[in-house]
């Protein structure tokens, strides 16, 4: 059996936890199986990259930045086989370049194109335990590049996925996916299953405990991702297709406090005017969220949408550049925003489900600012300095937590 096991930042953030991981990997090496490690920098290590990096440049460039990142992911796996070697087993460590995991060029938030599987195959037949750095890639320039923070799942399912692998399991510093992130939500409950199309949506909305391309890459290739923790033996979260337990309502909540709400004022209520305002921000690949349109006024209407905060500087000026093409009046630009989301394949069968969720608000006396709804999800923009309490009283008011 080939088990790809990943091993995020608080489960490598010192030398006693990187024992313990290394006795971890090695005992499933011990039964015969073929192991192949992802990991992700130690601790907050990238935090400290970026706060060293911003030092001496407030704006660092972005291949700069990835360049330094790689750093964090190096330093894990070396040491990693160090500890692999003081146990006594073969190991060897890889980073990006030696293994080729070829990505698009785009510095910070790269895509994985394709990945040689040949250097590893060979250390497996030579029967090492191989250790690859997560998070990290090179483009057709020979430049590293990074898949955008929380990458190393990505690069754990890519790799499952180009292995063929038997299992990928993605060991974390909480027992396996919740209802929603339990750091917020006392009450949470942990989730035996959650489907892919599930998974997707609550990481994309803010559940940080999955990097949304992972879900995305394994639903593409079919591969069945186990979410545990590092720090004990419990039995984890299943993310697969199909999910045949009794359907709740929702399956969990999510918050994310790093959304910017910019609007856009007194645009010319004309056709192409949302075409042109979001085709700027696409060619300078910025990602918009939930988009809201006014009703046209005494010809003029408002476009109001949501971008991440890491955006949000660099989506103002793209816009401020395009004025005279937009013609619009005014941009505002609103920080403390947080999106609250409900996710459940069971709402598609239940009407009523979005109905709820307002109550909930409405009873809890919080203001919704802006709404989007999908198949399986509704989103509310509401205040950043309301979210908690706003997740609790949802996740209350759907009986999560039971
Ligand atoms: P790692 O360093 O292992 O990749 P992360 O910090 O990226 O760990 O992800 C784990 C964290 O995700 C948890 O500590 C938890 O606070 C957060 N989280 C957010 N939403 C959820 C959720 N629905 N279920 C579990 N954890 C969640
Ligand atoms: N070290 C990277 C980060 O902190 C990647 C990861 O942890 O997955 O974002
Ligand atoms: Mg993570």
């Amino acid at each position: 059996m080939l088990v790809v096991k990943k091993f995020g930042g608080t489960s490598v953030a010192n030398a006693e936890r990187i024992m313990n991981v290394a006795k971890r990997c090695i005992e499933d090496y011990q039964k015969g199986n073929d192991v192949v490690v992802v990991l992700s920098a130690m601790g907050k290590y990238t935090d400290e990259l970026i706060e060293k990096a911003k030092e001496v440049n407030p704006k660092p460039p972005k291949r700069e930045m990835d360049m330094l990142f790689t750093i964090g992911e190096q330093m894990s796996v070396a040491l990693m086989a160090m500890a692999m070697d003081k146990l006594g087993v073969r190991a060897i460590s890889l980073n990006a370049f030696q293994v080729a995991m070829h990505t698009t060029s785009a510095y910070g938030n790269a895509r994985l194109k394709r990945i040689d599987s040949e250097r590893i195959r060979h250390e497996l037949d030579d029967r090492k335990i191989v250790i690859v750095t997560g998070f990290q890639g090179v483009n057709k320039y020979d430049d590293y590049t990074t898949l955008g923070r929380g990458g190393s799942d990505t690069t754990a399912v890519a790799l499952a996925a180009a292995l063929h692998a038997d299992a990928c399991e993605i060991y974390t510093d909480v027992n396996g996916v919740y209802t929603a992130d339990p750091r917020l939500v006392p009450k949470a409950r942990k989730l035996d299953a959650i489907t892919y199309d599930e998974m997707l949506d609550l990481a994309t909305l803010g559940a940080g405990v999955l990097h949304n391309r992972s879900v995305e890459m394994a639903k593409k290739y079919g591969v069945r991702l186990v979410v545990r923790s590092s720090l004990n033996n419990s039995e984890g979260t299943v993310v697969k297709e199909d999910v045949k337990v009794e359907r709740m309502l929702i399956s969990g909540v999510a918050l994310d406090r790093e959304a910017d709400r910019i609007s856009v004022i007194g645009l010319r209520d004309e056709p192409g005017v949302a075409f042109k305002l979001f085709d700027a921000l696409a060619k300078k690949n910025i990602n918009v969220d939930v988009i809201l349109q006014s009703i046209g006024r005494d010809g003029t209407k408002d476009i109001s949408f949501t971008v991440a905060d890491t955006n949000a500087d660099e989506a103002f000026q793209v816009l401020q550049d395009n004025k005279a093409r937009l013609a619009f009046k005014d941009i505002k630009v609103k920080k403390e925003v947080a999106k609250l989301s409900i996710v459940g394949a069971g709402m598609m069968s239940n009407p009523g489900v979005a109905a709820k969720m307002f109550e909930c608000l409405y009873n809890a006396g919080i203001n919704i600012n802006m709404i989007s709804t999908s198949e399986i999800r509704v989103t509310v923009l509401i205040d950043e300095d309301e979210g908690e309490r706003a997740i609790n009283a949802v996740h209350d008011a759907f009986g999560l937590d039971e």
